[in-house]
């Protein structure tokens, strides 16, 4: 499923530029995916500025994150967001920069949880640099927190980011701040998954979470030739580590 779905988003739909058609058509599907799940799938519109997107010139233009809520969820109540960006930078068909990540999460979305609260799954546009500061990248996950009502905010007690989690052994889990990501450490431990820990981790989405004073941790992270180019394509994607990474969030949101 999850490997399907690598193959889906980088071989057939190719680079998904968060402004431009091919990540419209990515966000349809997934959020076809999403619906025929059963959650309740909304989408979230926002603005993004020209830049240039690693080495290409890009236009502004509109992007959207992909909302999915289990039927009858309060957003005033605690829960849990599981996220995972679509998009890709201009020339890269993105199997693991961020199909992998997308992959485990609409996986995740046909199993029967059974997490200690709701979840929220939420795949987000713009994730990746238009420029080289901190206002550059994120887009769309810093307007989902800006959205969020002040209740649903003190109401998100945990959130992951899933960003390039299909190669390697070890799956890297990683905190934004100094303290270690010792509940991840242990969902691995939990599920006999291998990590590889790391502190002050901000470059995905679960920043934009801490930034704004919510929780926020990464999974993801492997370095490997073809990121952000060309050569990021479905056959570099592990199915083991896509089911390892599968069976660790799955601990985590058992915890
Ligand atoms: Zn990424």
């Amino acid at each position: 499923m999850a490997v399907a779905a690598v193959a889906h988003l980088a071989g057939r739909i190719g680079p998904r530029l968060a402004t431009g058609p091919a990540f419209r058509r990515a966000a349809d599907w997934a959020a076809g995916e999403l619906s025929a799940a059963g959650y309740d799938v909304r989408r979230e519109r926002f603005d993004v500025p020209a830049g240039d997107s690693w080495g290409v010139p890009v236009a502004a233009g509109r992007s959207q994150n992909v909302v999915a809520e289990p039927p009858g969820f309060d957003p005033a109540r605690p829960h849990l967001v599981l996220g995972a960006h679509l998009d890709t930078v201009a020339v890269s068909p993105g199997a693991e920069d961020n199909a992998s990540g997308v992959g485990v999460l609409l996986t995740l979305a046909r199993t029967d949880l059974r997490s200690r609260l709701p979840v929220v799954l939420v795949l987000f546009g713009a994730e990746e640099p238009r420029g080289p500061g901190d206002d550059d990248h994120h887009y769309g996950s810093r307007q989902h927190v800006t959205r969020l009502t002040a209740p649903a905010r003190r109401a998100v007690r945990g959130m992951l980011a899933l960003d390039r989690v299909g190669v390697g052994e070890a799956v890297p889990v990683g905190s934004a701040t100094d303290e270690p990501p010792t509940a991840l450490v242990r969902a691995g431990r939990r599920a006999g998954v291998p990590t590889a820990a790391e502190s002050r981790q901000r470059s995905s989405d679960h920043w934009s979470f801490v930034r704004a004073g919510l929780p926020g941790l990464r999974v993801g992270s492997t370095p490997y030739a073809g990121y952000h180019d060309a050569r990021d394509l479905p056959g570099l994607i592990e199915a083991d580590q896509l089911d390892r990474v599968g069976r660790l969030v799955l601990a985590w949101l058992r915890d």
